[in-house]
């Protein structure tokens, strides 16, 4: 069932308050599910899998299918909320790329084995596909800024499972190019790592956050990374990011936040800024990875 099946007829002096009604609830629950299209109806008022994340919660367990539905639950639909795969075991400690095959625990990949990127522990709260796939496009590209606080959600939820035993001391969005920031007017991952804060800060504990801009900055402008091959990526982006509070980075432990996880080049080039700025190790969450085994 498509929204645009109905065909739209003048409206009457009365209907005009229909009208209303329609476009408040709908400015509230948005009708249309971001990956099919298809009506979503009145969401479900709550979620009871999403009551028990309460804070003080020991080991809170990572984000799967079901807190993604509840998390995303007036903008995905159900089925299509079926669609998301969870970052899950097994898959590589350090740069976490899931493996193909289920069986078996994790172990480093071939290519954290052959070589130690800069950032030492990589997370995602999902593959970079299906509805997923269609809400950060629909975010980053369309400004759907209402998914702002859901994938904060999402990115919190994660944290706190695989930071559990380490956490960061402090949380900063990977600086945006700055044309890019221009055109798009918004740093997504500064905007997503923001509504994370202002959610722990109500409910106190966890990292401290930096705004984007405050402690690393785009330096330069670079060329674009697509056609490009991994050195020659590597040589673009040299010197692409500086560090204006060495402060606040020397001997912490940073956490990188970024909306999608491809390469990784452009986070390692921010890292190799950070910790040549003396930090003791850097780390990045992802709401999504592109995974390349
Ligand atoms: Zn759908
Ligand atoms: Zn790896």
């Amino acid at each position: 069932m498509g929204r645009t099946g109905a065909a739209p007829r003048p409206p009457t002096t009365g209907a005009w308050w229909t009208l209303l009604g329609q476009a408040m609830l709908e400015a509230v629950f948005p009708q249309a599910c971001f990956a099919c299209g298809d009506f979503l109806g009145l969401p479900p008022r709550e979620d009871p899998r999403e009551a028990r994340l309460a804070p003080g919660e020991l080991f809170p367990p990572p984000p799967d299918r079901a807190f993604y539905r509840a998390a995303l639950r007036r903008f995905v639909c159900g089925a299509c909320a079926e669609n998301f795969i969870g970052l899950q075991p097994p898959f590589c400690p350090c740069c976490g790329a899931m493996f193909t095959s289920r069986e078996g625990g994790n172990h480093l990949c071939g290519e954290c084995l052959a070589k130690r990127p800069p950032l030492e522990v990589v997370r995602s709260v999902g593959r970079y596909a299906g509805s997923l796939r269609r809400v950060i496009q629909a975010y980053k590209y369309r400004a759907r800024l209402e998914l702002t606080a859901p994938l904060g959600a999402l990115l919190r939820a994660a944290y706190r499972h695989h930071w559990f035993q380490e956490e960061a001391d402090l949380v900063m969005p990977v600086p945006l190019h700055p044309r890019r920031l221009r055109r798009r007017g918004f740093n997504q991952s500064a905007l997503v790592a923001q509504a994370w804060a202002a959610a722990t800060a109500k409910d106190g504990g966890g990292p401290a956050f930096a705004p984007d801009g405050a402690v690393v900055v785009r330096s330069r402008a670079t060329r674009p990374q697509a056609g490009l091959d991994s050195p020659a990526r590597r040589r673009n982006l040299r010197g692409a990011f500086r560090v204006v509070a060495p402060g606040a980075v020397e001997g912490r432990h940073i956490l990188l936040v970024d909306d999608v996880y491809t390469t990784g080049a452009t986070a390692h080039a921010c890292a190799r800024a950070l910790k040549a700025a003396g930090a003791r190790r850097v780390d990045l969450l992802a709401i999504a990875r592109v995974d390349v085994l």
